[in-house]
Order: C-alpha cells, then structure tokens, then sequence
C-alpha cells in the first residue's frame, strides 16, 4: 500500500505560480485552491495531499513532520535555517533578490546603523560577516515605512521589480542573496518515504528542465 505523502505549499504570491507547476510534474488539487477557504486539499492521487499555509510556517511543518515536503522561498528557508531539512531541489519560480535598501542618494551611517527587517537572522549574519554591528528591528511587514518614519537608516526586504522601494523614495543598495522557491523534504520523510518521494522529486526536476530548455529555446 503506498503511503500518505502531504506536501505544504506557501499561499500568497508563490502559490500562483506553484500551482502550474506542480500540474506540470501531475500533482493537481482537486478543487480550486484560491477560492477555497480550506486548508487540506486532496489531489489527483489517493495518497498525496496539500497544505495550503503561510510561507514561513512551511518549514517549520516540513522539519517537525507536519508535513513531509513543502515548497517555500529560499528567503524564507535562509531565515528558518536548514535544520531538518533537505533542500533538492530549485523550482526556478517566483525569483527576487533579498537586498539591503535605503532613502534614495542617502549618506553613509554615522555611528551603529539600525536596520528593520522581518529577515531578522539573516540580516544579523549579513552584516555580521561585513564586520558591521547593526541594531535590528523586527518588523512584520511594510519595512519601506521604517526609513521614512525615522525608524531605521536600513531595510533589508525582497525586491522583485523595485516599484515598491522606488514608490517609497527607497533604492536598492546591496545584494544579500538570489530567491527562488525551493522543494524542501522533511529528513525522516525521505528515508522512510524515499519510494514515494523520488518519483515526484523526478517529475519536477524534469518540469523544471523542460521550462529551462524552452526558455532557452
Ligand atoms: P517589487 O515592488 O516588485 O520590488 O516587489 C516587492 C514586494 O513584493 C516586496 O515587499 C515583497 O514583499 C513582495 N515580493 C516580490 N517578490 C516576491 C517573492 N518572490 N516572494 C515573496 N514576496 C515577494
């Protein structure tokens, strides 16, 4: 009998391209996900399920066994930490870059910098590794609102366009980090659901290859 595999899928931006993808490898939900209000949905096949839950909760179930696979932002994964975690595979989808951003032609920091993001370890290993002590402020969201509310001289946030920095009067400054959603699998999953995991491993990797080579095309 095969067993139960649950995969725990990020809502919000990432799930908009996740979808397609994962119909691509045949894993397809078997009611419409964005205008359920479930949270379990059955798919296509007896013994898969998803989980449709906050970006930065999927790493935490895939580690406790909550769930066995999960896919996530890479962003969201370097700030979990690895922990529990084997990271195989690189969807190639939903692709932005963490950076550090400030107030447009802004002048070096005099004196500690404090820097406001939700990236909170992350950010403190960024600027550790630079030999920089920075205060850090947790924020939960809109980090484009600190510097402009004399909050912090920094953030370090997502940036995919730059319209949200550029709206803000905010430019890009550094790069911290290339994003990507990423297939994550719990390491207990893998060894004692290894059959049931490396087909599906397989059937995205090759619907990754195939977008790369018509990309390329
Ligand atoms: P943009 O204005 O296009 O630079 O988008 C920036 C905002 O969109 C950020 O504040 C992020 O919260 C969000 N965002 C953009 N791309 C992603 C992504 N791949 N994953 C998660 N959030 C994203």
């Amino acid at each position: 009998m095969k067993q139960q595999l649950t995969i725990a899928l990020s809502k919000g931006r990432i799930l908009k391209e996740t979808l397609p993808l994962l119909a691509e490898a045949d894993i397809v939900p078997a009611e419409d996900i964005h205008s359920s209000r479930k949270l379990i949905f059955d798919t296509n096949h007896d013994n898969i399920k998803l989980v449709v839950i906050r970006a930065t909760d999927v790493p935490t179930y895939v580690e406790y066994g909550g769930a066995d696979m999960g896919i996530a932002g890479k962003d969201v994964l370097l700030e979990h930490g690895a922990a529990g975690l084997y990271e195989p595979l690189d969807l190639e989808i939903s692709k932005c870059k963490l950076m550090v951003a400030g107030p447009k032609d802004a002048k070096p920091v005099e004196g500690r910098m404090k820097v406001a993001s939700k990236f909170v370890n992350v950010t403190r290993d960024y600027f550790a590794k630079q030999g920089c002590q920075v205060d850090i402020i947790k924020l939960y969201g809109a980090m484009e609102l600190a510097p402009l509310m004399g909050l912090a001289d920094r953030i370090v946030d997502i940036v995919d366009t730059g319209n949200t920095l550029r709206a803000n009067g905010l430019e890009p400054m550094e790069e911290i980090a290339d994003i990507s959603s990423r297939l994550v699998v719990g390491q207990p999953s893998m060894k004692m659901k290894y059959r049931q995991i490396q087909p599906i491993l397989d059937k995205l990797a090759a619907a990754v290859a195939r977008r790369e080579a018509e990309a390329e095309a």
